[in-house]
């Protein structure tokens, strides 16, 4: 989200920390994104297997796409020369060519002739252009032509998609289906890839108990751990999954230091806020880590502590689902994207166009769950505002279609105002 970083954004006249100005969200991504390195480790791995990894090295054309002149259509190879004058002209079909056959076998074509080709076709020596067959009318080894063609019309040319040694994906590429197909065009069964980014999970709360347990007084289900376990099932982390961990100091500072060790980044949910039963912040520096972003200026997900610890990347989630969500989605999942070797680590987003007006508090950048309802009348989504408290509802989220964004100044929105929008 680069371009959030408005100066009205980097304000924040409201909300303070302490009597501290809270840390703009800006601020918090850049500081986050600059605790990452990415990892080194390369692997080679069946082309199959390369779906959802990172490229791990440039990929340059080691030949020319195509590799030959072929046919863009299902026609006649001719020589354009042969069409010279006034029509219609005549052509004697003497040969055929169709995708996979060896143009060489079928010979050169001479004057006058033409050849039966079809789509994927390497070019027949002599001819340079191709006619569909739709414009062509055929009498057993006639074909009576009444356009003329330019050289080259219906032919796709050696090197015009890749020329050899130009440059196809970069280091860096996440690899989905169409840079897959970009590797096999030029024919590699494998491909090296950056090694997985290890991410150690666990949350935290004395008061949560696993889906399938019963609940006593006071519990609540740890809808958290399933969450994250969700978003960071991707090819190109290996999640070591730790399960929950009692609001109790020793058990916390004994999990931070034992994931730090097996992890690149340690992703944790609840106890970064300021209550007796927060124990994160502490803990973490207890064990030797520091914290380089908390308290941002931000909502929901004010308490979102980011650092270091033993080597790996700190990620302190705030408890509320909501808060954790979107924290994830914002800035900490970039954090991890980055650490991936990925070099798009941006967060897309749309403009969009406010249905209705209303006021707010000013202070914080805000990431309202938001629902798209229409189009405006300039063409622009038009999005409808959900519930002003929601961080600790996640039944909102999962009715949103993502999450209008609120300058942190702002005190009123006008209907038909532009926002941007991160869609889910
Ligand atoms: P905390 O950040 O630990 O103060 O938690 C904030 C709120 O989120 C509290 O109401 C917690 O009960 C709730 N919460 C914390 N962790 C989870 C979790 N893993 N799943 C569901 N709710 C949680
Ligand atoms: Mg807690």
């Amino acid at each position: 989200m680069n371009h959030m970083s408005h100066t009205k954004d980097l304000c924040c006249s409201g909300d303070h920390a302490g009597g501290r100005a809270l840390m703009p969200v800006n601020e918090a991504i850049a500081r986050s994104l600059s605790l990452a390195s990415a990892v080194d480790g390369i692997e080679l791995v069946a082309l199959e297997d390369a779906i959802g990894r990172v490229l791990a090295r440039d990929l340059t054309a080691p030949f020319a796409l195509p590799p030959f002149d072929n046919s863009a259509m299902d026609g006649y190879a001719v020589r354009s020369s042969d069409l010279a004058g006034a029509g219609p002209w005549q052509l004697k079909v003497a040969g055929r060519v169709a995708a996979g056959d060896d143009a060489g076998q079928a010979g050169t074509l001479r004057p006058g002739q033409a050849y039966r080709i079809f789509t994927g076709a390497a070019i027949p020596a002599g001819a340079d252009a191709v006619i569909m067959q739709e414009h062509v009318e055929r009498d057993g080894d006639i074909i009576t032509l009444h356009e003329s063609v330019d050289a080259g019309s219906c032919v796709r040319k050696q090197g015009e998609d890749a020329p050899k040694g130009s440059l196809l994906l970069a280091k860096g590429s996440l690899i989905g289906a169409r840079e897959v197909g970009a590797i096999a065009s030029v024919g590699l069964a494998e491909v090296a890839v950056l090694c997985k980014v290890s991410i150690a999970l666990f949350c935290t709360g004395s008061e949560l108990r696993q889906p399938g347990q019963s609940l006593a007084p006071g519990q609540i289900y740890n809808s958290n751990r399933y969450m994250m376990i969700a978003a960071l099932r991707q090819p190109w982390i290996q999640l070591h999954d730790m399960g929950a961990v009692a609001d109790d100091p020793k058990l916390l500072r004994d999990a931070l230091v034992s994931a730090s060790r097996k992890a690149d980044m340690v992703v944790t949910t609840g106890g970064v806020s300021v209550g007796e039963e927060d124990h994160m912040v502490r803990q973490l520096m207890a064990a030797g880590g520091e914290i380089e972003v908390m308290k941002i200026a931000m909502k929901p997900g004010k308490p979102l502590s980011i650092g270091r610890l033993n080597g790996a990347v700190y990620v302190g989630l705030p408890g509320n689902p909501v808060a954790a969500f979107t924290t994830w989605k914002i800035i900490a999942s970039r954090v991890a994207r980055k650490l991936s070797g990925q070099s798009e680590a941006q967060v897309a987003v749309i403009q969009v166009e406010a249905e209705q007006g209303f006021t707010r508090r000013p202070g914080r950048q805000e990431f309202r769950p938001a629902k798209i309802v229409g189009f405006s009348a300039n063409g622009r989504p038009q999005v409808r505002l959900l519930d002003q408290s929601f961080s600790a509802k996640i039944s909102l989220i999962c009715k949103s279609d993502g999450f209008a964004v609120i300058p942190a100044a702002s005190t009123c929105i006008a209907s038909g105002e532009c926002l941007e929008f991160v869609r889910l």
